[in-house]
Order: C-alpha cells, then structure tokens, then sequence
C-alpha cells in the first residue's frame, strides 16, 4: 500500500500528496532560544528527520526548514535576568539546541531560518493583510480580525468562540475581538533597541505566528507539503499561522499537518514553566544520543511519549532506563555482527533497496516488506522498531545454529547471516540510529581504562590458564580459579560484564 498519512485537517489518514521523484517541502516549528534544550524540544526535530529519512529513501526530493525564533518575549525577559542581550543569548540557545540536534543523528534539516533575518518578509506579509482587509492596526500593533476570515477555527475544528474559551488569549483593549491576534508589536517603553525593527505603523518587533507563515514562504512556496509540529501548538500557534497564510496567499498552506504527541510524566507535563525539565545535555551524560532517539520512536508520534517516573534531580527517568535496556539488544547484535563477519557494524554494507533485495533469504526480504509497511502506515516507527527486534532475533538464532562465531568455521549460513545484518543496519539507518555509540565510558581518560581492562583480561586469562593445566589434586587449581571469579565477580559489581568467546574474552561496562 502507498504511503498514507495522518492530516490533523481533515483528520483522517489520506495517501501522501506527492509522487516519488518530486519535490516536498517540510516546515516544522522550531525553538524559542531561551534557554537550553530539554528531552521535550528533541521529539519533533526526531520524528520528522526520521520522516524525512524515509520520503527520501522512497525518492522524494524533501526540502525541510525548522525556524528559530530569535526574538521574543521570553527572551527579552531572559536576556534581562542574564544581564546580556537578545542576540548574544539567542545566539548561545541556538548553539545549544543545534549541538542537541547533532547528538541525536538529526541531521536533515536543510535550513533554519532565524526570525530576525527575515523582518523584511514579515511585514510585507502584514502589509498585504492590512490592505486586503484581513488585518488592522491600532495603536502601534497590528492585529488580525479573525470575523473577517470565514475559515478561521478550521484546523482545530471548532468555532472562534469555543477557541477562545478555551485558551489563553492576550488581552488588549486595542483589539475588536478578544480572538484577535498580534501580527505585529509596538515596542513598549523601556525595551532594548535590538528589538525594534522598522516598520510602517512605527517600530515593534512581529507576532511569533507570522514569523512561521513569513519563512515558510520565503524558503518553500505558498504551500507547503507538509506542516509538522508539536500538539501544543495546533492552537493557537498552528491555528493562526493558517489564516494569516491563507488570507495573504489566497491558496492553502499546507497540504499535510503532522502533530506529534508531547512528552509526558507520571507526575505530569514537562515543561519550562513548570521548572521539571530535564535537559538534553543531562540526559546525554545517563545515555546516548541513539538511545534517547531511540526511545522517542519506540511511541507512535501521534501518541504521548512516557518517561515514567522522574523528578528534577532524580537520576534518569525509568522510561529512558528501560529504552536503554532495549537498545543494548540491538548494540550487542552489532558487536556480533563484528565477530561473525570479521568487519565492524560500520562497515557493513546495506543492500540499497530495490532490486538487490529481491536476491535475499525470503525471511529477511519479509521483514522489509514488514518494516516498510509500519512506516507506510503514518510513520508508524513503534512498529517499525518492533520489526528490528524480530530480525535480530532471527539473526541470533541463525548466529547460534551455525554456531557462526566460531573462528575458521565456513558455512553459507554466514553469507545468509551477512545480508540479514545488512538488512538490519539499512533500517537502523532510516530511523537515523547509528549502533556507532561506545559503552558508556566508566571514567577517567577512556585509554587508561581500556588499557587497565586489557591487562586484567589478560592476568585472569593467565591464571585460567595455569589452573586448567594444573593437575586435579593439586590444591592450587581451585585456589587459581577462584582467583579468576574474583575478577570477574569484583568488576561486575563496578557494572563490567565479561564474555568469554572462542577467539577471546570481551568486556562492556553497563
Ligand atoms: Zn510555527
């Protein structure tokens, strides 16, 4: 079946817009860059690089822009408290969050616009929304009449009045309806001159939704393919950014909208306000960028991702100790295929898609078709990641009936063994985990401790050695073996295991 996805507008699962071999554009919204990045900021930036992963692999030709809004109310407040200014700690915030980015393999992003480079674009927006009728000024802000737009409610599928009653509106006796929004502020008395800005109703700085509708114009068209973002911002964020397009372009905005599901608690929501967030820089010091990626596709992007129980200052919470749990199946696969086939995971090859599949075991060719289908089926990766499991499971199995890990040991089951891993690493490849990420390092300089493990594999081989050549009833055999359970009980008490194997003994901590 052809790809279908789930559009929060007409709130059904319709086949994708677009042919392979075209053009998409992708817009999804990005941060305010506040302050530093927590696990929450990290959900949509994975579930659409993932997105985009696989439109690509299916020959779409994607163009994804994630916005950076730089100027604001919050930062205006922040900059404040930090005694610097907007651009210096908007431009430390977006370093921040593009580091996070980097660390979780989401690497698709094609442009990031920030909302200060494109002012220009967002007042001739406003411009033509104020001459067309759509938009009115007052008092140094311009707002947008929502009675004038027929459509307006659309997305969330719900009249203004019952819009507004159940959110937040900003208040201002300037406006002719409370739904009203800002499309443009006056500055206020006292603001810093970096955020001022030019303007023909004087000078202010723009509304955050008119940012989104300016930049996604500027970089991908009037209409864009698919509009992404978080659940949160569907209203009024996502509501507003609609008609003010929409009413300015005269064509739809967006011919997909994707709304991923937050990030949630035991104790409840996570988020700045709230003072329970947990940062992408703390949780990367528990566990890797893969497993953190990893844990955020393991749930249906439409549904919340639970992080179980935690609280500030309380160690890593149990969602992602048990997403960690997981992933160490499918890293411990990898290192097997490193024995097996005498080449590190890494350097696997990847059978490519197409064709090449078609010359594989049929077990392995199913589990394609099968992992394919979950991602048809509305990016369903929760059950994509359950079709890795599977595979891996068969690879072992295949590992320990051929007894593959034997040095020397020919058998075609090798080669069957070699396209299944390949398999496996082309899927882990389009939900973007790499499997390159080492052990957690115990401490200290990494060298020192791989060497120090070394030379303690190397004694207790030692003494295992002289206790098997030592003959039965001599006392010291027993007293040589228990010297090589110590070792081996002392480190697992500092979380190292062990593992014996035909060509030698291996060791991961964790
Ligand atoms: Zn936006």
């Amino acid at each position: 079946m052809p790809l279908q996805v789930y559009s929060t507008l007409t709130r059904k699962k319709e086949a994708f817009p677009k042919k392979p071999g075209e053009p998409v554009g992708m817009y999804v919204c990005g941060p305010t860059v506040y302050k530093p990045a927590h696990i929450g900021h990290m959900v949509g930036p994975v579930i659409f690089d993932t997105v985009k992963r696989y439109l690509a692999y299916l020959g779409y030709k994607v163009t994804w822009v994630v916005n950076v809004t730089d100027v604001d109310d919050k930062l205006i407040a922040r900059a404040g408290e930090l005694k610097t200014t907007v651009p210096a700690l908007a431009e430390k915030m977006t370093a921040d969050y593009l580091e996070c980015l980097k660390k979780l393999n989401v690497t698709g992003v094609d442009h990031f616009p920030r909302a200060t480079g494109h002012i220009p674009q967002m007042v001739a927006m406003i411009g033509r929304l104020v001459e067309t009728g759509y938009a009115y000024p007052a008092g140094g802000d311009v707002y947008f009449d929502v009675a004038r737009d027929p459509d307006y409610g659309k997305l969330c599928n719900r009249d203004p009045e019952q819009l507004e009653a159940g959110s937040r509106v900003e208040v201002s006796d300037r406006k002719r309806n409370p739904g009203d929004f800002a499309l443009w502020k006056g500055a206020k008395p006292g603001e810093p001159p970096e955020v001022q800005f030019d303007s023909p109703w004087g000078k202010g700085r723009p509304g955050w939704h008119i940012e989104c509708s300016a930049m996604a114009k500027a970089l991908l068209g009037d209409t864009l393919d698919i509009h992404g973002g978080g659940l949160d911002l569907q209203f009024p964020h996502h509501e507003n950014e609609l008609a003010q397009s929409e009413s300015a372009n005269g064509v739809p905005f967006a011919r997909v909208w994707m709304h991923n599901g937050l990030l949630k608690m035991r104790s409840g929501k996570m988020a700045g306000s709230l003072g329970n967030v947990l940062n992408v820089a703390d949780a990367l010091k528990a566990v890797s960028g893969d497993v953190l990626r990893f844990f955020i596709l393991q749930t249906h992007y439409r549904s919340p991702i639970d992080l179980g129980d935690w609280e500030p200052g309380a160690g890593v919470p149990s969602g992602l100790e048990a997403a960690k749990a997981a992933f160490d199946t499918f890293l411990r696969f990898a290192e097997r295929v490193g024995r097996v086939l005498g080449t590190p995971f890494a350097a696997l090859k990847t059978p490519g898609g197409g064709s090449a599949a078609r010359t594989m075991a049929m077990r392995y060719v199913k589990r394609q078709q099968e992992f394919q289908a979950h991602l048809d089926d509305d990016f369903n990766t929760g059950g994509a990641v359950g079709v890795l499991f599977d595979l891996v499971r068969d690879l072992n199995k295949l590992a320990d009936e051929h007894k593959l890990e034997d040095p020397g040991k020919e058998s075609p089951a090798r080669a069957e063994f070699a396209e299944g891993a390949g398999v496996f690493k082309e899927m882990c490849g389009l939900l973007g985990l790499t499997l390159a990420t080492p052990a957690p390092a115990l401490g200290g300089d990494d060298k020192l401790v791989s060497g120090l493990m070394q030379l303690l594999i190397d004694l207790r081989g030692n003494l295992r050695e002289q206790a098997k050549g030592a003959a039965k009833d001599n006392p010291l055999k027993a007293a040589l073996f228990a010297q090589t359970d110590l070792i081996r009980s002392r480190l697992a008490e500092l979380g190292v295991t062990l593992e014996d194997r035909p060509g030698g003994t291996t060791w991961r901590a964790g």
